[in-house]
């Protein structure tokens, strides 16, 4: 039987800021993305995997991680069967409807619009409940090249300074959510390492309160 518990980080902005996190509260002491590594055990003998962000929720759910920390953006993209546990109060963005031209949006509602965005279910159930028809392109990148090529009318993506936008002469037309780094646990992990994941959890709730004593 797995004892040892295992977090799934992801790489990237969002895995640096969730490392300091971990470690402010005494853990992942000797976790680094500055190595090729992609596996770590600290003094408290968790295991940390490093993966992609899209994969943390794969990972969590199938149990080869118990723990993950991933922005919210990735929870709503996935519709995943996991337990969020914590809001880490970091990884603070929105999702944006972004374009050249805000008229955009107020036309009749027979008009399709091209919109090309990283998040696929998100953008369609957000169009859905506006009753406008939408012709959605998946990208995977740099969505902000779509508009400026003429591939879409609009974009949805995660905006947090709004630079990236702001660089390639686009605006946000709308915001549409707030985003931020979520810790979750797989279900049935929850219910085997109760203690130790209720711990963990309660010492980043105290760190983000201000109450908590290393
Ligand atoms: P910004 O220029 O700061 O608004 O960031 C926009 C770019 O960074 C877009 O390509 C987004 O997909 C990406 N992005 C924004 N916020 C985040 C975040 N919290 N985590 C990861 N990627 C992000």
């Amino acid at each position: 039987m797995k004892t040892q518990l295992t977090i799934a980080l992801p790489t990237g902005r969002l895995g640096e800021s969730a490392i300091k996190q971990l470690q402010a509260i005494g853990l992942a002491n000797n976790v680094s993305t500055k190595t090729r590594k992609l596996t770590f055990i600290d003094d408290s003998a968790i295991q940390y995997i490093m993966v992609k962000p899209v994969d943390v929720i794969t990972y969590v759910e199938k149990g080869v991680a118990d723990m993950g920390i991933i922005g919210s953006d990735v929870i709503m993209e996935q519709q995943s069967d996991v337990y969020e546990v914590a809001d880490l109060g970091f990884g603070q963005c929105k999702f944006s409807i972004a374009g050249f031209d805000s008229s955009l949006l107020n036309q009749t509602q027979d008009t399709v619009l091209t919109v090309a965005t990283k998040y696929p279910y998100v953008t369609k159930a957000y169009f859905r409940k506006r009753a406008q028809k939408i012709d959605l392109i998946k990208i995977n990148g740099s969505v902000e090249l779509a508009p400026l090529l003429g591939l879409s009318d609009i974009i949805v993506d995660i905006v947090e300074t709004g630079n990236t936008l702001k660089a390639n002469g686009l605006t946000i037309i709308e915001d549409m959510m707030e985003v931020s780094a979520k810790a979750i646990v797989n279900r049935v992990s929850y219910r085997f390492n109760y203690e130790r994941i209720r711990d963990i959890t309660e010492r980043l709730n105290a760190l983000l309160e201000g109450d908590f004593d290393a």
